[in-house]
């Protein structure tokens, strides 16, 4: 099967900017900022969309929450505020299918959203 870019960058054969790893999940800058903080927190285990989450894959997801709520924290946008977005198939914008949630901050948003 094609490997996605992220599977690609989780391999180190493609390069990112990367701001925290571990065994499940990894953290990098998206390479299109729409914001001045703009990273991707995906899991190295490869499902393509939300639709295809599995009762199992529940903690992985909560998961990609507490790792987005510390990033937050370590980019200090926790008190101003950010958005943590997961988008799903063509009318959600998702362009890598591999699920990532974003975490876009250090400006405001407006809503609702384009
Ligand atoms: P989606 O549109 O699927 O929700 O989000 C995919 C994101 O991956 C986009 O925001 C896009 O800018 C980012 N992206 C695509 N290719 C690369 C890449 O090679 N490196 C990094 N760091 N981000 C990428």
């Amino acid at each position: 099967m094609t490997k996605t870019i992220f599977e690609k960058i989780i391999l180190r054969e493609i390069p990112a900017n990367i701001h925290y790893e571990d065994d499940e999940v990894i953290v990098i800058d998206d390479i299109n900022p729409t914001a001045p903080i703009h990273l991707l927190i995906i899991p190295k285990k490869k499902i393509e969309t939300l639709n295809d989450l599995a009762e199992g894959d529940t903690k992985l997801v909560g998961k990609l929450f507490q790792v987005a709520k510390n990033m937050a924290s370590k980019f200090g946008i926790d008190k101003s505020g950010y958005r943590a977005i997961f988008n799903c198939n063509e009318d959600g914008g998702q362009t890598v299918y591999h699920i990532h949630l974003h975490l876009v901050g250090g400006r405001s948003f407006s809503w609702p959203p384009g």
